[in-house]
C-alpha cells in the first residue's frame, strides 16, 4: 500500500512546544477516520491539512500517535530494516571504545523506532516491544536483527507494565535461535558480569549506567565502599577491580544479592565483599546511627516517581538517602543518581544542596553525568533524558 492510500488523522492546532514531539496525545487530535485501525500506520496532518508525518495509531493509549517519520514515505519491511541498520551504525564503534559486548542497540523513540528496545548481551539479543504499532512488524524486526547482527539467540522481555497502557498483554520467551543460557556472561571494561536475561531487571542489566560505573571506579582505590541499590553489584565489581579494599553491595532483593555475590566472586573479589539484603533507607539510617564511616557511597535507587504529580514525595526520598549517605562520609566520594525522568538537573542539585545543608557537609561536584551514548536522547522529546549521575566529594 502506498502512503497516500492510508487513513489521515488530523490534529488540532498544537502548542508550539509540542511541535515535532514524537508523541501525539489523545487530546491533541481533531479527527480519526472511522476506518483507521489501531496498530496500523496512518498519515498525520495538521489542522490546515498539511502533512506532518507517518505514525502508528492506538486509540486505547493516551499516546495515541507515535511518529515514525516526518517524511512521506512508505513504511514497509525495507523501511524497518534501514531504521534498525541506522541504529546499529550509530553504535558501530562503541563495543571497541567502551570495551564491552553489552550495549543497547535500539533505544526506541530516540533511535526513530518508537517503542522498540533491543539490548545486546554477548551473543544474545533481548527485545522489548512496547507499542501496539510494533506488533504487526515483530517478524520483520526479528528478521532484520538476524540478518544484521546474526546473534545466537533473540529473546523477548516484553513482560513490562507499560504494555498494559497500550492494551497489550505481557510477553516473554525465545523469538529466534537457541535457548540462551540461564546466565549470560558479558564483559564491561575490565569487569565480567553475569546477566539474568530471562527474569532479571529491565532486560537483564542497567546498561545506561555503563560509563558511570567506569567513572565511579576511578575514585575507588583504597576505599571502603557502600553500594546502595546495588542490583547485581556491577558498580561494586568495577570499584573492587579498581582497588576498593571493601565493598558492601546492598539491595532489597534476595535474587539481586545472590547475583552480586556471584559477580564479585567471578572477578576474584569475594574476600573483599559483603552482600547485604536490606531496605537501603533503613540500612543507611542504622549505619549513620551507629556512626559507621565509609570512604565512598553509591546511591542508584529505582525511579522514585513515574509521574509528575509525585515529584515532591520522590524528592523527600532522594533527600533522605543523600543526607544519610553524606553523614557516612567524612571526606569521601558520593556517587548519587536519579533515573526519574520528571526530576531535572536543577531540581536534583537543589535537593542535594538541601541534603548537604542538613548533613552539615560541604560538597564539591567532580562530575555531572547522564545516560550513556547508546541511550541517546532527543532534544525535541525532553522525557528521553532521564538519568542523572553526580560524582561529588563530600567534605
Ligand atoms: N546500580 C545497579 C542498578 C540499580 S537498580 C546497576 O548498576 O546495575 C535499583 C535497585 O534498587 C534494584 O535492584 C532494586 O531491587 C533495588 N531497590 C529498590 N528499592 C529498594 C530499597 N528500598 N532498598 C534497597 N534496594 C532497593
Amino acid at each position: 500500500m502506498t502512503s497516500t492510500q492510508l487513513a489521515t488523522v488530523t490534529l488540532r492546532p498544537q502548542r508550539p512546544e509540542r511541535n515535532g514531539h514524537p508523541w501525539v496525545y489523545a487530546g491533541e487530535i481533531e479527527q480519526i477516520p472511522a476506518g483507521a485501525e489501531d496498530g496500523a500506520v496512518v498519515r498525520v496532518a495538521d489542522s490546515r491539512g498539511r502533512f506532518l508525518g507517518m505514525a502508528y495509531l492506538n486509540r486505547a493509549s493516551k499516546i495515541t500517535l507515535r511518529y515514525l517519520t516526518a517524511r512521506d514515505e512508505s513504511i514497509d519491511a525495507a523501511w524497518w530494516r534501514s531504521q534498525v541498520a541506522a541504529s546499529l551504525a550509530r553504535r558501530r564503534d562503541l563495543p571497541r571504545v567502551d570495551h564491552t559486548n553489552a550495549l543497547r542497540l535500539v533505544n526506541a523513540e530516540a533511535d526513530g523506532l518508537p517503542g522498540l528496545i533491543v539490548d545486546r548481551y554477548a551473543e544474545t539479543l533481548v527485545v522489548q516491544f512496547l507499542a501496539l504499532g510494533l506488533e504487526p512488524w515483530r517478524d520483520t524486526i526479528v528478521a532484520a536483527l538476524q540478518e544484521l547482527v546474526a546473534p545466537a539467540s533473540i529473546f523477548e522481555r516484553s513482560d513490562v507494565a507499560v504494555r498494559g497502557l497500550e492494551g497489550l498483554p505481557e510477553r516473554s520467551g525465545l523469538l529466534a535461535g537457541d535457548e540462551p543460557p540461564p546466565l549470560v556472561e558479558i564483559y564491561e571494561g575490565p569487569a565480567r558480569l553475569l546477566v539474568d536475561i530471562r527474569t532479571g531487571q529491565k532486560t537483564g542489566m542497567y546498561l545506561d549506567q555503563r560509563r558511570n560505573r567506569a567513572a565511579a571506579g576511578s575514585y575507588a582505590r583504597g576505599a571502603r565502599l557502600l553500594n546502595c541499590f546495588a542490583y547485581s553489584g556491577a558498580f561494586g565489581v568495577h570499584a573492587g577491580l579498581a582497588g576498593a579494599v571493601e565493598v558492601v553491595n546492598a539491595d532489597i532483593s534476595a535474587a539481586a544479592c545472590e547475583l552480586a555475590e556471584r559477580n564479585m566472586a567471578l572477578n576474584g573479589l569475594a574476600e573483599r565483599h559483603r552482600a547485604v539484603e536490606a531496605n537501603c533507607f533503613d540500612l543507611l539510617r542504622s549505619y549513620s546511627d551507629a556512626g559507621e564511616r565509609f570512604d565512598m557511597v553509591i546511591l542508584d535507587p529505582p525511579a522514585f516517581t513515574k509521574s509528575r504529580g509525585a515529584v515532591e514525595g520522590a524528592l523527600r526520598g532522594y533527600k533522605e538517602i543523600n543526607l544519610r549517605a553524606m553523614r557516612l562520609l567524612s571526606c569521601g566520594i558520593l556517587v548519587t543518581c536519579s533515573c526519574s525522568q520528571h526530576i531535572d538537573d536543577a531540581t536534583f542539585l537543589e535537593m542535594l544542596r538541601a541534603a548537604a545543608r542538613d548533613a552539615r557537609r560541604d560538597v564539591r561536584i567532580l562530575e555531572h553525568r547522564g545516560q550513556g551514548p547508546d541511550h541517546p536522547m532527543l532534544l525535541r522529546a525532553p522525557e528521553t533524558r532521564y538519568l542523572i549521575c553526580i560524582i561529588a566529594e563530600v567534605m
